[in-house]
């Protein structure tokens, strides 16, 4: 009698299961999708159950040590969906496992959130800069940490500001002890969700509103809608709706936005229309909290999952619809293996689990535009052509740097004078500007001006960026910091140049520029702390800030009806980045955050300043003809083909040793090939070459591209996946349908 054994699946980088024995006791409650735990050399770790009564291992098997719960963990269709993404994506099976679920029911608990954390806060009355420039005259560092927490919101950790930020404890002391600020324990950092005030909901639906979700009515279960609608032309509401159909007929869904649109006005939109029966999964959750909220779904108190990323994976019971709102954003896609998209594995699931899924967009990403393009059946288009109300569209004005006049004293920040006429123009009505700068710190890059030579990153091949508040060079791939040398590493010449202006010069000369004006300023610095975006938007919300300043963050999704002033100070920063993706990466940047624009009664203007004004991208985004730049790209991505048209893989090599790094693309290269021609398939090697980023972290890259049909690129993933799994050092990453080549 060897008694039952089980198949026991582990999250680790394993693409099979182990064999474990049930003792007696545990035997009859066992079920496929149980977590149990389980000892593998020493350890004990949580795994899944993927099959029982499996054939009998060859050495002894150990034993299941419990199952701590009553039921399954990952339903069948999850495991089915678990199965594809390890396939799909060329992941191992144990990773594509892990993804799943969320860290603390694989027992990887990092403890509750810091609800008793010390918070140093600002007090109120704030000098004006002027008066800074007297107060902190001797004091500079303490200058840049009070104008380090102005940036966070005017409050932030302590343990942040020592630990991320570098500020010494008896410098923040001295800061309170000069009664600029106040260290408090109270819970200013409660969760802004919590108990959020529901917004009610428009009484009722526009005509085109109507349509959508009649329409949405014949799409076959398992197919797709993509709601193609201009911002402002009221997508949310037809979510909503489409929700509330599922949830009266007793089912569940997912709403997935991007982590950035998870704001609390998104947040109020669902609690009016559903309640507590909303669950939101955002990255400020503790992991205690973020598995609460999955038990919550799983038993179905709660029905509505609302969530980024990773909430395509809620465990919902009587999944019935999906939404992937923004379906064009590149954070839908995951950083690590399973390299998984989540607006695919969606569709996946919705066909998995006979759901429905809608795409919402202003800017449809051009895979999806393709699909509308073709007579692709699985596919329904839903169009908003109008803002709510007929509202117009904001009128886009180019302003071609070139040639227009710019206000000196700002220097080198570009700043125009018809840009800072119609902030002036802003500020006398009381109204709200937005300016729009996508590249955070204070300058791109410090130059010598004796031998021009650059400051590089130690670890990567990339330029140091500069940055106040806390001062210093920063690396924005691999975060390494040291301050600003006093003269060239080179030549040791002492007049060093910043070029390429950051969101923290364009805060600067807007503050000298409009003194009385109160800025907020948006970017990775500022949004580093929990909820610090939250607080920065509800500050816009209730008035309190007359210009967002920010990078790409500020375009996304946020309804402020007071906004009547778009400014794009330099809109050519992503444009000629060495990615296909470029031009249309920067249409979608400008139509959205021209979308911020004119969103009240009181209408609104884009201005987009650029060295640029002939390129497509711009030219169409000044139109707010969408289709007709998706039309042009996709006529530019036949030839060279680019995706839509092929599927794409991208292998990237990396190692410590440059030679070896070069070498394996090499010789994966021509092994590639090779596959190719046995087993005749229509497939492209481009490469091997250095990544256009060639060193992160120490860390050589080299890559190899291939491309060509999606059934083509399916079998070529899986065998090169063998092979990734085989490869320790250099490291072989597979990244299919990659969002960025850089
Ligand atoms: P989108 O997501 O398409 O950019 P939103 O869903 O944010 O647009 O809607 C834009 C604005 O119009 C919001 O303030 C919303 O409350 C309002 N709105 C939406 N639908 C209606 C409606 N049927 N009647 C009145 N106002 C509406
Ligand atoms: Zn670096």
């Amino acid at each position: 009698m060897t008694g039952r054994l089980a198949r026991i699946l582990l999250p680790l980088p394993l693409d099979s299961s182990y064999t474990y024995r049930l003792p007696d006791a545990l035997a009859d409650r066992a079920e496929v999708g149980m977590r149990a735990t389980v000892p593998l050399r020493g350890r004990t770790l949580i795994g899944i159950v993927t099959g029982l009564d499996a054939e009998p291992p060859r050495r002894e098997a150990k034993d299941v040590t419990s199952l701590p719960d009553a039921g399954p963990s990952v339903s069948p269709s999850l495991l089915e969906l678990v199965e594809w993404m390890a396939r799909y994506y060329g992941a191992p099976l144990g990773l594509a496992l892990r993804a799943v679920l969320p860290g603390a029911l694989w027992g990887s608990d990092s403890g509750a959130a810091h609800r008793d954390e010390r918070i140093l806060t600002l007090e109120a009355d704030r000098p004006t800069l002027l008066e800074r420039e007297q107060l902190f005259r001797r004091r500079p560092r303490q200058r840049e940490l009070y104008e380090a927490i102005e940036a966070l919101g005017g409050a932030a950790e302590v343990s942040h500001l020592r630990t991320r930020l570098g500020f010494s404890d008896a410098l923040l002391r001295s800061l309170e002890a000069n009664g600029y600020a106040r260290v408090s324990r109270s819970p200013v950092f409660r969760d802004p969700f919590a108990d959020l005030p529901p917004t009610p909901l428009p009484g009722k639906l526009s005509p085109a509103q109507r349509s959508a979700l009649v329409a949405l009515a014949d799409v076959p279960v398992g197919g797709t809608a993509l709601l193609y609608g201009v911002t402002g032309s009221g997508k949310t509401l037809v979510y909503l709706e489409a929700v509330r159909q599922v949830v009266d007929a007793g089912g569940s869904a997912i709403v997935l936005v991007p982590e950035i649109g998870l704001t609390p006005q998104t947040v109020s939109r669902f609690r009016g229309a559903f309640g507590d029966q909303v669950a939101v999964l955002h990255s400020g959750l503790s992991d205690g909290e973020r598995a609460d909220a999955w038990h919550l779904l799983q038993s179905g108190q709660r029905r509505v999952a609302v969530g980024a990323r990773s909430a395509v994976f809620a465990p919902v019971p009587g999944l019935g619809l999906i939404v992937v709102d923004e379906e064009h954003e590149a954070t839908y896609k995951n950083g690590e293996a399973p390299r998984y998209h989540a607006r695919d594995v969606a569709a996946m699931r919705a066909r998995l689990e006979g759901a429905r899924l809608i795409l919402g967009t202003a800017t449809p990403s051009l895979e999806t535009f393709a699909r509308t393009e073709g007579n692709d059946a699985t596919l329904t288009l839903l169009r908003l052509p109008d803002r709510i109300e007929s509202r117009p569209m904001p009128p886009v004005e180019l302003v071609d740097l070139r040639t227009a006049a710019v206000v000196k004293e700002l220097l080198p920040v570009q700043w125009t004078t018809l840009l800072d006429d119609a902030i002036r123009q802003v500020l006398e009505r009381g109204e709200q500007a937005m300016l729009l700068l996508n590249r955070r710190g204070f300058a791109n890059f410090l130059q010598c001006s004796q031998c021009g030579t650059v400051r590089q990153c130690p670890n990567c091949s990339i330029a140091l960026t500069v940055h106040h508040a806390p001062s210093g060079l920063r690396c924005h791939y691999c975060d390494h910091a040291e301050p600003v040398p006093p003269a060239c590493g080179e030549c040791g010449g002492a007049v060093q140049q910043m070029r390429g202006v950051g969101t923290q010069q364009l805060e600067q000369a807007v503050a000298m520029r409009f003194p009385e004006a109160r800025l907020a300023r948006m970017d990775l610095d500022t949004t580093s702390t929990k909820w610090s975006h939250q607080r920065i938007l509800g500050a816009v919300e209730r008035g309190e800030v007359d210009i967002l300043l920010g990078t790409q963050m500020i375009a996304k999704g946020l309804d402020f009806p007071n906004v009547t002033l778009v400014g794009v100070v330099d809109a050519d920063t992503g444009l000629f980045l060495p990615d296909f993706r470029a031009a249309e990466r920067t249409f979608q940047l400008l139509a959205q955050v021209g979308g911020r624009a004119g969103r009240g009664p009181r209408g609104g203007r884009v201005l987009v300043q650029t060295r640029a004004p002939k390129h497509p991208a711009l030219r169409h985004a000044a139109h707010h003809d969408t289709d007709g730049f998706l039309r042009l790209e996709l006529a530019n991505r036949a030839a060279p083909a680019y995706p839509p048209y092929v599927a794409l893989v991208n292998a990237v090599f990396s190692g410590q040793d440059e030679l070896a790094v070069s070498a394996a693309a090499a010789r994966f290269a021509e092994w590639s090939g090779k596959l190719f021609e046995k087993h005749a398939l229509p497939l492209e090697v481009l490469g091997p070459a250095p990544c256009p980023v060639a060193r992160v972290r120490e860390r050589w890259r080299w890559h190899v591209l291939v491309r060509g049909p999606g059934r083509s690129i399916g079998r070529y993933v899986r065998a090169a996946a063998r092979v990734a799994s085989r490869h320790r050092e250099p490291r072989l990453m597979l990244d299919r349908d990659p969002v960025t080549l850089l």
